[in-house]
C-alpha cells in the first residue's frame, strides 16, 4: 500500500519535470533500487508494473535472486561498484551493468562471454566520488568498451556529491550530459530521489530511485 502510494507520488514528478522539460515520460525508465531490502519489496514492485531493479552488491543479490527468478520482462542493473574478480557472478545475476569504470573491467566482464548492456559510470567531483572513471579517460573507455564483443555500450552513469539542494547536482548532470553528446553515447543514468527532477531537466534516461519508492534505508 505505502508503495504504491509513493509509487505515484515518484511518477507524477517524473511527469512534471519531463513536461517541464518538454520531454515525453516515455523517454524516461524508473529503476527501482531495491538494496537492503529484501526479495518481497521486488514482487511488490513487480506487481505494481515496475520492471527495471537497481542493486548496489553482488553478493546480496546473489541471495535475493533465487526468489525473484522467472518474473517476465523483469531487467536488473548493477548500480554498486564491482571488483573485476566478481565479473563472472555479476553477468550471470545482472543483464545491465552500470558501473564499468576501467577497461580491465570491461575486458573481464566480456570475456565472461554473457552479452551485457553497460554503462560507464564517470567520476565528476575529484574529492567525493570514490569509483569512476576520470573525464579525460573516458575516449579510451569508451573505444575500449565499443570493441569488446559482449559488451553493449547504452550510456553513462555518474554519482554526484550528496546533496539537498537540486541546483548543486544541477551542473553535474548537465557536464555527464555534455561528455555523452561528445562520445555519441545515448543514454544518461543520473537522478536518485531528492534529485531526479534536475536530472531529468538536464536529460537523463534513466533515473535511480530507492528511498522515495521503499522509504528509508537501514545501514546495510
Ligand atoms: C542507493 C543508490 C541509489 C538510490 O538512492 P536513493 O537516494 O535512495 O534514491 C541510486 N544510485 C546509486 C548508485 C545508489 O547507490
Amino acid at each position: 500500500m505505502v508503495l504504491k502510494d509513493n509509487l505515484q507520488a515518484v511518477e507524477e514528478r517524473i511527469a512534471r519535470a519531463a513536461a517541464r522539460a518538454g520531454r515525453k515520460r516515455a523517454d524516461v525508465t524508473l529503476i527501482a533500487v531495491t538494496k537492503v531490502f529484501p526479495a518481497p519489496a521486488i514482487l511488490e514492485a513487480y506487481e505494481l508494473g515496475l520492471r527495471e531493479f537497481g542493486e548496489n552488491y553482488v553478493q546480496e543479490f546473489e541471495g535475493k535472486a533465487p526468489q525473484v527468478a522467472g518474473l517476465a520482462g523483469a531487467q536488473y542493473h548493477l548500480i554498486g561498484h564491482l571488483q573485476s574478480n566478481k565479473t563472472r557472478k555479476a553477468a550471470a545475476l545482472f543483464q545491465v551493468i552500470q558501473t564499468v569504470d576501467s577497461e580491465k573491467l570491461a575486458r573481464r566482464l566480456s570475456e565472461v562471454g554473457t552479452p551485457l548492456d553497460v554503462f560507464l559510470e564517470v567520476k565528476l567531483s575529484e574529492e567525493e566520488a570514490k569509483w569512476g572513471a576520470a573525464p579525460e579517460d573516458l575516449a579510451a573507455l569508451v573505444e575500449v568498451t565499443r570493441g569488446q564483443p559482449n559488451l553493449r555500450l547504452r550510456g553513462l552513469m555518474t554519482m554526484p556529491p550528496w546533496s539537498e539542494d537540486q541546483e548543486k547536482t544541477r551542473p553535474y548532470f548537465a557536464r555527464l550530459r555534455e561528455l555523452a553528446c561528445r562520445h555519441a553515447v545515448e543514454c544518461l543514468s543520473m537522478g536518485m530521489s531528492n534529485d531526479f527532477e534536475a536530472a531529468i531537466e538536464e536529460g537523463a534516461t534513466h533515473i535511480r530511485v530507492g528511498t522515495a519508492l521503499f522509504g528509508k534505508r537501514k545501514k546495510a
